[in-house]
């Protein structure tokens, strides 16, 4: 429930944030403990779906007006509202590859993630369950499953079943939480491609898929209070939270404090509140995002039922790990580079994606000023990740082999793939990690820290879904 004010007391849980990672801890812990009292603390507005559709905007404060930035130009897209990114996400959802929590062992590269897939694998279940995900079930050859998608997966584009029947085990329809199927929250999407706002809501969202926990009396929800510091009675234990709000500084008690202000500020806030960690702020990253257009010969696409259809794994996984990262590859079903012009053929092109995982590295990152504001610094991608690029362009040809090709036209880099993450990652140790395998602070005991600034690599898929399966754990694990 929103709240106008809140009184200076002493709260059993405090939760900083409301976007991906809080929503997902707060609803299992509703579950496990239906009467425990959560207060949140959000920095954004109270936006309705409605009003988000109607104005065209998220939020009236643009994420890129919340840090300063130095080194390499670079955005970093997200959402400063209730709900965070679950708002503008375009709700993409592949599960990890199993492969990608044991880069270390397998490959050499990066870190082993401190939990295995198997652990990980149910709560991916019961978060594509929340989310009502669609999905082809024959996806278990890349991501094993113990339960089928909750809903059929969209309709294949024209140049998505072509390269379906020729690689049945490397291309899939593209798991989403954009709805195949009416549910009594959302429509059917109508793949009118403007997922930042749909218009009708076809997309999970915390407006329609966590209505529960907007209205429950136990959780109170305060907005527009902007968090700038934990405040610590010991060095083990977090006792208050210390926010700004309409000019004016409070302070609420906490038993247990859930840090879930996203991968630059939840880094920010540790940082001004006097933490210190080697790696507290380090290894900011998201994939490498490239464009392709495909000019086809003779095939009619852009067929399918939602903006982006197929997921191709031919250039995800193998020994080449070791020298260069993971490419993941989709299928458009849009036309960014707009239709084509010649007499009858306006549907003969295809805009294919390619996403590289990137390495983290620790001269990427955040860090606070004088004033404690948030500096992100970024000094580019690695040579990793470069290579994968090369290589995509090379093999390309080859992996597109089974379509009638005219033209092969690379479009360039995407600015941003729209992940932030990795800052406040998860391992084995405080030698290598600033929260443990349950995302509890090493040395902090009473600060769970959610959302994908945990990832501790860069996995070439999309974060959300596996930051929603964490979230579940975390809190299975201190509740259940
Ligand atoms: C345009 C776009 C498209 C995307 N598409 C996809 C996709 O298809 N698939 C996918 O997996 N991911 C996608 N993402 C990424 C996805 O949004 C993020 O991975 C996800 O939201 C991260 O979850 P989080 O909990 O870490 O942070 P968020 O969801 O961003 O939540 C952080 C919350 O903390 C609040 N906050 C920040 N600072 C403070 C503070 N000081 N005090 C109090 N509250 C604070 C924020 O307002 C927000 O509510 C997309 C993102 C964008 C921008
Ligand atoms: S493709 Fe269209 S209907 Fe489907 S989620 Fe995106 S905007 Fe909504």
């Amino acid at each position: 429930m929103i709240i106008d004010d809140v009184p200076e007391g002493q709260y059993p849980v405090v939760v900083v944030g409301t976007g991906f990672g809080s929503l997902f801890f707060v609803h299992r812990q509703l579950q496990l403990q239906p009467a425990a009292k959560i207060l949140m603390l959000e920095r954004g507005p109270f936006r309705s779906w409605e009003t988000q559709v109607s104005e065209g905007y998220n939020s009236p404060i643009r994420g890129r007006d919340t840090f300063k930035s130095t080194g390499v130009p670079k955005p970093w897209n997200f959402t400063i509202a209730y709900g965070g990114g679950t708002n503008c996400w375009g709700a993409t959802t592949p599960r990890m590859h199993p492969n990608d929590l044991q880069l270390r062992t397998l490959y050499g590269r990066g870190q082993d993630w401190p939990i295995a897939y198997d652990e990980l694998e149910p709560y991916y279940a019961t978060a594509e369950q929340i989310m009502d995900i669609s999905g082809p079930d024959d996806l278990h050859q890349i991501s094993p499953r113990s339960q089928p998608y909750p809903q059929p997966p969209h309709r294949l584009s024209a140049a998505d079943r072509v390269m379906k029947q020729a690689q049945p085990d490397m291309h899939f329809a593209l798991p989403s939480a954009r709805s195949r199927v009416a549910t009594k929250q959302r429509p059917q999407c109508c793949a009118s491609f403007d997922c930042e706002h749909c218009p009708i809501g076809a997309k999970f969202t915390a407006h329609n898929g966590f209505s529960h926990i907007l209205e429950s009396p136990n959780v109170l929800i305060l907005m527009e209070a902007d968090v700038m510091e934990l405040e610590r009675s010991s060095p083990s234990t977090v006792s208050g939270v210390r926010f700004r709000r309409h000019g004016r500084e409070q302070r609420v008690g906490c038993d247990l404090c859930l840090l879930g202000a996203n991968a630059i500020h939840s880094p920010a806030i540790l940082l001004r509140s006097g933490f210190d960690h080697p790696l507290l702020g380090r290894g900011l990253n998201e994939q490498l995002g490239f464009t392709v257009e495909v000019l086809l010969d003779g095939l009619d696409n852009l067929d399918g039922s939602t903006i982006s259809t197929g997921a191709n794994y031919s250039l995800y996984d193998g020994p080449f790990r070791a020298e260069r990262a993971a490419t993941f590859i989709v299928f458009d079903n849009h036309f960014p580079f707009g239709l084509r012009k010649e007499f009858g053929r306006w549907r003969q092109t295809l805009s294919v994606r390619a996403t590289m995982a990137e390495e983290l590295d620790d001269k990427n990152g955040v860090s606070v000023d004088e004033r404690g504001d948030a500096v992100v610094h970024h000094v580019g991608n690695s040579s990793y990740t470069e290579r994968a690029l090369d290589h995509f362009l090379e093999d390309l040809p080859k992996v597109l082999g089974p379509l009638p090709i005219e033209k092969i036209v690379p479009k360039g880099r995407r600015r941003s793939q729209s992940h932030v993450q990795g800052t406040l990652r998860m391992g084995a140790g405080p030698a290598d990690s600033v929260i443990d395998s349950g995302q509890i602070h090493h040395q902090v005991r009473n600060l769970v820290v959610v959302g994908t600034s945990v990832l501790p690599t860069c996995p070439p898929v999309p974060p959300s879904l596996t930051a929603a399966a964490l979230s579940l754990r975390a809190a299975d694990l201190l509740f259940g």
